[in-house]
């Protein structure tokens, strides 16, 4: 149904959908309004479009992907990045100043894993 492709379509940011951060396999979606913020600031300090490759997931969804069972991405605190025509290294010194508590490096796979996580900041490469 048409109509349903439109679950979530809702301008949050002037920059980003709701439906982009919702989960793949069921479409619900929690997400943090300070994670939302800071990828806010994030896209508009880059100036360049911003793809968020994973927002919040379910429990089967993050276990499907191999998240592990206490990942950011099942609170609405976490968010895969990855910016048009940037290297994740690049985008890294960004999201640094923008000081993400949680940052994730993927190299190879050219993302980075950012959280708004309440605890201690956390750096690591993947
Ligand atoms: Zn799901
Ligand atoms: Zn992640």
């Amino acid at each position: 149904m048409q109509m349903l492709n439109e679950v979530n379509n809702i301008d949050i940011a002037p920059y980003f959908k709701l439906s982009e951060f919702a989960c793949p396999c069921c479409r619900q979606v929690i997400l943090h309004p300070l994670l939302l913020k800071k990828l806010s600031k994030l896209r508009e300090t880059v100036n360049r479009p911003l793809y968020i490759t994973s927002g919040y997931r379910c429990l089967g969804y993050n276990r499907k992907v191999g998240g592990i069972k206490t990942s950011y991405h099942l609170l609405g605190l976490a968010a895969d990045v990855r910016a048009k025509g940037m290297s994740a290294l690049d985008l890294l010194e960004y999201a640094e100043i923008i000081n993400f508590s949680g940052i994730g490096f993927y190299e190879k796979r050219n993302f980075l894993h950012l959280d708004v996580r309440p605890t201690k900041q956390s750096r690591w490469r993947g």
